[in-house]
């Protein structure tokens, strides 16, 4: 018997765990509520990548695609960006990260001195062992715990854990290698590439540093084609792909996962059903309550961050964009503090910027080009109503910091498309606009985000929000490992 799955969600898990589903011979059905799949991939207005930008790990999307009969780059062109990204203090320091690790540390020498250059090179030998200690037993393994962590690693004794650095913040772990307080601040910035603060991540976030050294590729065309490339392999390999289909029940015969109803009454029976949405939405009701305990509730202040975003077509001056640059406030503790202790976007925010009509170091283009600005906040989408006044004055200090660099964007001729904590939570629901699930907060905070498997059977998770973390390439890892653990029980989980 051919086993019948209903995928909740066209979020890049979701795709993903459909595509290898399907490979195993599954008949699958993705559900999906907006009328296009992606989730957070997402475009808005003239074709502007409006959510992830920063493309890495494409190791994870040659496996997917190999796997399922073909190959990444038979669907998808890819560049490797020579610049990872361009950061900017104020309108005379900036410093460009490269993706060659010589010509980085060169350049931090002559933006730091030769002491930080040393200790650059030496952070980045650290991070390269925490990812290669990691990425088995972390990253590809089932729901790990400290102990099976520890053992696959081979981390025996204190001596082996050291060298994953679980027990400092990354920001402490920073000020070994660096004294310059803009350096740190630099390489501080990747726990936000899972919504966390410096502050309170753990330094194994330092792996991060590795990941982009590997590999940060440019898509032809936008993210948005990975998601069509996704989809269209996912349909190739027989997947039914229904999008404005909004999933309002998770229904279970005798306590297992039994199909899906839709909002507007349709039924859908299932042997397994594999959730994209985010877990946060199951304790909430909004797949029913007969679900509502499978995943234990996150309380907001465990959230990670949400974020405002602008997309928008407008001319730029005075400064030299990359693809990807940032606009570093001052006080970067403070910052954090606003987000996740004041319950507030940052007063000064830093400010990342994506300018997708370029390359490394391209010229501007003639005219106006697309933009998606960036700055953090907290997930509070569901408990606050934020006006127009506030929403106006967030904007005002975005462009105050960008143009304290000395960028100078002219007023676009449509008014830039502004997303909100609050749109977030609307567009992934449960999550106040947390956009990467839990923050990763404390020493064992990576071990407390949900697995593929849930406590009811026949109902698993995939996405950004679950084992092993947020991101692109996570999620798509996830998507995996949920898509092997249906398969692993399929007899079980049959009707
Ligand atoms: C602004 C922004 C910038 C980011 N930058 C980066 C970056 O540079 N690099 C990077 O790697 N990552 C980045 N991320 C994170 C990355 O986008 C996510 O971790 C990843 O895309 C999450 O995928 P997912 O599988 O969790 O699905 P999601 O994208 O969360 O999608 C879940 C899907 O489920 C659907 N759904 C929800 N409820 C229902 C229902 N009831 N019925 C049917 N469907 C439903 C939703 O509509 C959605 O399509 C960024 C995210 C954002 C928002």
């Amino acid at each position: 018997m051919v086993l019948k799955v209903a995928v909740i969600g066209g979020g890049i898990g979701g795709l993903v765990a459909a595509i290898d589903l399907a490979v195993a011979g599954c008949d699958v059905t993705l559900l999906e509520r907006q009328p296009t799949p992606g989730g957070k991939l997402r475009v808005l207005g003239p074709q502007i990548d409006a959510g992830p930008t920063v493309f890495t790990m494409r190791w994870v999307f040659d496996e997917i695609f190999a796997h399922a009969g073909t190959s990444l780059e038979s669907r998808l062109t890819l560049q490797s960006a020579k610049i990872l990204a361009r950061h900017a203090w104020d309108d005379t320091e900036t410093f460009d990260l490269h993706a060659d690790l010589q010509q980085t540390a060169d350049a931090v020498g002559r933006f730091a001195g030769a002491a930080e250059a040393r200790g650059f090179l030496e952070f980045s030998a650290r991070a390269k062992t925490i990812y290669d200690t990691l990425e088995k037993p972390f990253l590809r393994a089932q729901l790990p715990t400290p102990i099976s962590l520890a053992a696959g690693a081979g981390l025996s004794g204190l001596p082996g854990l050291l060298r994953i650095s679980p027990f400092d913040t990354l920001s402490r772990a920073l000020a070994k290698f660096f004294t310059d307080p803009r350096l740190r601040q630099l390489f501080g910035r990747y726990a936000t590439y899972c919504g966390s603060s410096p502050y309170l991540a753990p330094a194994t976030l330092m792996l991060v540093a590795h990941v982009e050294r590997d590999g940060v590729w440019l898509v032809k065309g936008g993210m948005y084609r990975l998601v069509a490339a996704l989809g269209a392999l996912a349909e190739h390999r027989g997947v039914k792909i229904r999008c404005a289909a909004d999933v309002s029940k998770i229904e279970l015969v005798h306590g297992r996962a039994s199909g899906v109803m839709l909002a507007s009454g349709e039924r859908i029976p299932a042997d397994a059903v594999v959730l994209n949405a985010d877990p946060a939405s199951l304790p909430q009701g909004y797949f029913g309550e007969a679900v509502a305990r499978s995943t234990p509730a996150i309380k907001p202040a465990a959230r990670s961050q949400s974020a405002i975003t602008w997309t928008l077509r407008a001319r730029t001056e005075n400064f030299a964009l990359s693809r990807h640059n940032v606009f570093f406030s001052p006080n970067y503790k403070a910052e954090f503090d606003d987000v996740f202790g004041r319950g507030h976007p940052p007063d000064n925010p830093t400010v990342y910027i994506c300018a997708q009509d370029r390359d490394d170091d391209s010229p501007a283009p003639e005219g106006p080009e697309r933009l998606l600005c960036l700055i953090n906040a907290p997930a509070d989408g569901d408990c606050k109503t934020h006006t127009e006044a506030e929403i106006a004055a967030w904007t005002k200090k975005m462009w105050q910091r960008l143009q304290a660099c000395g960028l100078q964007v002219h007023p676009p001729e449509t008014p830039p498309e502004i997303t909100t904590p609050q749109e977030f939570n609307r567009l992934f629901p449960g999550t106040g606009g947390a956009l990467y699930g839990q923050a990763v907060h404390g020493s064992m905070a990576t071990f407390r985000r949900p697995g593929a498997k849930t406590r009811i059977p026949g109902l698993y998770l995939a996405g950004g929000a679950t084992h092993p973390g947020a991101g692109v390439p996570m999620a798509a890892l996830s998507g995996r490992l949920a898509a092997a653990s249906v398969i692993a029980d399929g007899g079980s989980t049959r009707r």
